[in-house]
């Protein structure tokens, strides 16, 4: 059976009621009243299962974070305002000042600013690897470190990490692994290969038509044993874990970081999400489907292009075995100079150029002038971003129809 059948029927029945209204109720309310002082009470201590405000939750926004927990096998969620609000809370969450964390492959731009640039205002660093550098990766764990972060898919470097691997390290040394699977929903579970934590873009794929920026992290259980989160290493967090049991790290997220920081989703765009999220399961194949046969197509007339799907590509056997149908929408083409990059976008009739990936059209960027335009050398080095590199998000076009328009702007 293909993998994705099942996210079909989940899905569209999740998202719809069969009663009432059809499509989720939208409750734009902001706020919402407490019938009584008692019961104002109950929901501030978490005895009453009510909306309190819609920065700590909205109904709308369960709705949505009651799917993607679903869909990864979590024990629950919290929706954000943004995909950076995603990783910005699972990070906030657990750091404080004078902690430590692990950086591997990737890196999205944004993540790789919030970790270099503010958390180090802060008082945490971060370190950076590749995917491969798995014995440089152990050697770097200290008590301090508290956050192993990978991206299930290097953005735009197109390199594919071991998550396995990388989830037993994590596990072996009691240290939490945060998987930014933005790019490969369904592909990839990471809590089932070991992660604590994954957080979503849902402006992306999920959503997949740029009607709405937001963000998602799920969460597993804490265990009623022995668990990475009980030992001396998060201490900061018994308390809670103490009073809440296996839920602890939704109520962590809430007061630790949605509380006082505040990236909460609102619930239009909760609404939106849950409409593309509906047809992920079909959109998805469809286009890793394309993205493979573009990518042939492409090598084959000569061009330089980046994918795990080509024999060529150092991953190759690792996107057979650990990732499901594709490892999502991107692939890279490099024209070797910024002059052919752009001259490749003008003349394409049919890429939308933007910064966005994961859409139901074909999107593009030349890379080092846009996201990567402020980064040094040897950073965009480290990131895999070259002179003539052009970001490509494949769409749900004929793929026949990308590759005649690519082959034409490429000439
Ligand atoms: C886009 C993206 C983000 C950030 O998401 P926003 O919704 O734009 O804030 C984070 N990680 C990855 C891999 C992304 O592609």
């Amino acid at each position: 059976m293909n993998h994705f059948e099942k996210y079909c029927t989940q899905f569209v029945h999740s998202v719809g009621s069969k009663e009432g209204a059809i499509s989720p109720t939208l409750t734009n309310s902001a706020s919402f009243g407490y019938s009584t002082p008692q019961i104002a009470e109950g929901i501030f201590d978490g005895s009453v299962k009510k909306p309190l405000y819609s920065r700590m939750g909205n109904p709308t926004t369960a709705k949505l974070e009651s799917i993607i927990a679903q869909m990864d096998g979590g024990i629950g969620a919290v929706a954000t305002s943004s995909g950076m609000g995603a990783s910005s809370l699972a990070i906030m969450s657990i750091v404080s000042s004078g902690d430590e964390i692990i950086s591997v492959g990737g890196l999205f731009g944004g993540t790789y600013a919030l970790f270099s640039e503010t958390l180090s205002r802060f008082g945490v660093s971060t370190s950076f690897f590749d995917v491969d550098q798995l014995e440089a990766i152990q050697n770097t764990i200290t008590e301090k470190t508290k956050i192993i972060f990978l991206e299930s898919v290097g953005n735009p470097n197109m390199r594919l990490p071991d998550i396995k691997a990388i989830a037993k390290i994590a596990n072996d040394a009691g240290v939490a692994l945060i998987v930014d699977n933005t790019i490969t929903p369904l592909s990839i579970e990471p809590l089932s290969l070991g992660a604590d934590i994954v957080v979503y873009s849902t402006t992306k794929i999920l959503s997949g038509n740029s009607s709405a920026l937001g963000g998602c992290v799920v969460f597993r259980a804490i265990n009623k044993e022995s668990d990475k989160f009980k030992t001396a290493r998060y201490q900061d967090l018994h308390k809670i874990i103490e009073k809440v049991g296996d839920m602890a790290l939704i109520p962590i997220a809430k007061k630790r970081a949605l509380r006082d920081l505040g990236m909460s989703a609102n619930a239009h765009a909760s609404y939106q999400t849950m409409l593309g999220l509906e047809t992920l399961a079909l959109r998805l194949p469809r286009i890793m489907q394309s993205v493979a046969i573009v990518a042939e197509a492409l090598d084959k007339a000569g061009l330089s292009v980046n994918h795990p799907s080509l024999k060529s590509h150092p991953h190759h056997q690792r996107y057979l075995s650990d990732f499901q149908n594709g490892c999502g929408t991107l692939l890279t083409i490099d024209l070797q100079t910024k002059e052919k990059a752009y001259q490749f976008l003008n003349a394409s009739k049919l890429v939308t150029i933007t910064a966005n990936i994961g859409d139901s059209r074909t999107l593009a960027l030349h890379m080092a002038s846009t996201i990567y335009s402020d980064f040094d050398a040897e950073t965009k080095k480290f990131l895999g971003i070259t002179d003539g590199l052009i970001r490509i998000s494949i769409g749900l076009e004929n793929p026949q129809d990308i590759i005649e328009d690519f082959l034409n702007a490429a000439k």
